[in-house]
């Protein structure tokens, strides 16, 4: 601990990196605003940073950077590294499978890595019906190639998406996306036959539980407006996470799953974010019961490695002709090795008792800011994906200014944390599954008192 305040950078990451916040220097410190002049002059400006220090190892709950500071990690990458940041078993894995081979292309020459990857995902993945998968890259194009599967196994072609989806950045995703700044403005034009229906949003919608209502209006859409036999699929998060963490009412999704069942059409869920144990359940499905059709996944699969999957039932996935489905790197074999690695971990450790026992100690926490501050117009969330709307004391009225103001205090006092929602009043806690419930709550200490001092 010493060396670090000294400014000597720790060689090794992992857990074995002291569990605590510590500043040494201003955030961002010197050699933090070094590397950001380099990074000006040569990355995209079009490429964001929310926190511009220079990151050279993390693990557990801490993210130590070149200045030598530690802090404290709520966002794991955007809900990535659920096991934690390089996590042994998945450093382990992945240099013993880079040094065996890097890549042959599942398509050319195949390896054990893939197969064992996509049987673990055909019998983690909600429903106990024969399913297959196929990998990609990010999620992005998982969202893809479902919507390709989706319409030629249906011969139909419309999708249906909701208010405040989030799908990804590629020309379809980005039709697929409700929101235009910054995802999405000047991009144009879109991809075709994209249809966009209400999303059930409780707390935007007098705070009832909207489920049912929410789902008729969506469904009444769908048959007055598009016309229910032109869709393929309907694709939901559900829970939605750019969107702003919103958990649909209850019996929404149930309510389109049985539409699409008596409809033709399919159900693809979008767990892209909230799947691998994030919401206290392998797949937040579970917490509403419902099987989707086909199920996209990717960032908490392989532990920060690049690794995304399509997975549903076997007819409709074997709809698709030989070679129609597939890219040069798709289920790379350290990508599957780092995936093999999280999934056993996850399964072996006890982390989604874990999320669901530091989930439910963040939501008191949560709660009991919302009782002392009426900007907070809601709290909400399942396990370890929970979130505080902000809002005009005394209305709904989004207050993003005040979240960005709680965002760059708690960043200068060394705590990662994130906006999200179409209205940018959204703060997002990810933290890592494996985080100590000390460093949870000193990280929640810290946004508490940013919160008290912007009230
Ligand atoms: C992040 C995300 C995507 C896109 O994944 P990328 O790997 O960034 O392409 C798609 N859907 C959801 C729900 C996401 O959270």
């Amino acid at each position: 601990m010493t060396d670090l305040a000294a400014g000597v950078v720790p060689v090794v990451g992992g857990p074995s990196l002291p569990q605590e916040r510590r500043l040494v220097t201003e955030i961002p410190g010197p050699k933090a605003l070094a590397l950001h002049a380099r990074r000006v002059a040569a990355v995209a400006s079009g490429i964001g940073s929310t926190l511009p220090i220079e990151v050279v190892a993390a693990g557990g709950g801490v993210l130590v950077d070149s200045d030598g500071n530690s802090l404290i990690d709520l966002g794991s990458g955007i809900a990535v590294v659920n096991v934690g940041n390089a996590a042994p078993a998945v450093a382990q894995a992945v240099a013993a499978q880079a040094a065996a081979f890097t890549h042959t292309c599942f398509m050319i020459t195949p390896y054990e890595g893939y197969v064992a990857v996509c049987e673990h995902l055909n019998r983690l993945t909600p429903g106990d019906h024969a399913k297959k998968s196929a990998l990609f890259n990010s999620g992005a194009e998982a969202v893809e190639n479902a919507v390709k599967i989706a319409r030629h196994a249906t011969g139909r072609t419309a999708i249906v998406v909701m208010e405040h989806a989030y799908h990804g950045r590629t020309n379809l995703t980005m039709a697929l996306t409700a929101k235009s700044m910054p995802y999405k403005a000047g991009f144009g034009p879109f991809a075709p036959d994209i249809y966009r229906v209400p999303m059930s949003y409780p707390y935007r919608s007098g705070g009832v539980d909207s489920g049912a209502e929410a789902a008729a209006a969506a469904i009444d859409h769908i048959r007055t407006e598009i016309g229910a036999d032109t869709v393929a699929a309907v694709l939901v998060e559900p829970i939605q996470g750019e969107g702003g963490f919103i958990v649909p009412g209850t019996g929404y999704l149930p309510a389109l799953v049985e539409f699409c069942n008596e409809s033709g059409i399919l159900f693809i869920a979008d767990e892209i974010q909230t799947g691998f144990g994030r919401t206290g359940a392998w797949f937040a499905c579970e917490h509403e019961g419902i099987v989707p059709d086909l199920i996209t996944t990717a960032k908490g699969i392989a532990g920060g490695l690049p690794l995304a999957a399509v997975t549903g039932r076997a007819d409709v996935m074997d709809a698709v002709h030989s070679g129609g489905l597939g890219g040069t790197y798709g289920g790379n074999p350290v990508a599957c090795a780092a995936a093999l690695a999280t999934i056993d971990l996850l399964e072996s450790s006890g982390l989604i008792v874990q999320a669901q026992q530091l989930g439910a100690a963040m939501r008191t926490r949560l709660d009991a800011m919302k009782s002392r501050d009426r900007g907070i117009g809601e709290v909400r969330g399942r396990g370890m994906m929970q979130a505080i709307e902000l809002v005009k004391p005394g209305t709904t009225q989004p207050d993003p200014e005040r979240v960005r103001a709680v965002l760059a205090i708690c960043h200068s006092q060394g705590v990662v944390t994130l906006s999200a929602g179409t209205y940018g009043n959204v703060i997002r806690f990810l933290p890592p599954l494996v985080i100590s419930e000390h460093l949870l709550h000193e990280g929640l200490d810290v946004v508490s008192e940013a919160l008290a001092s912007t009230r």
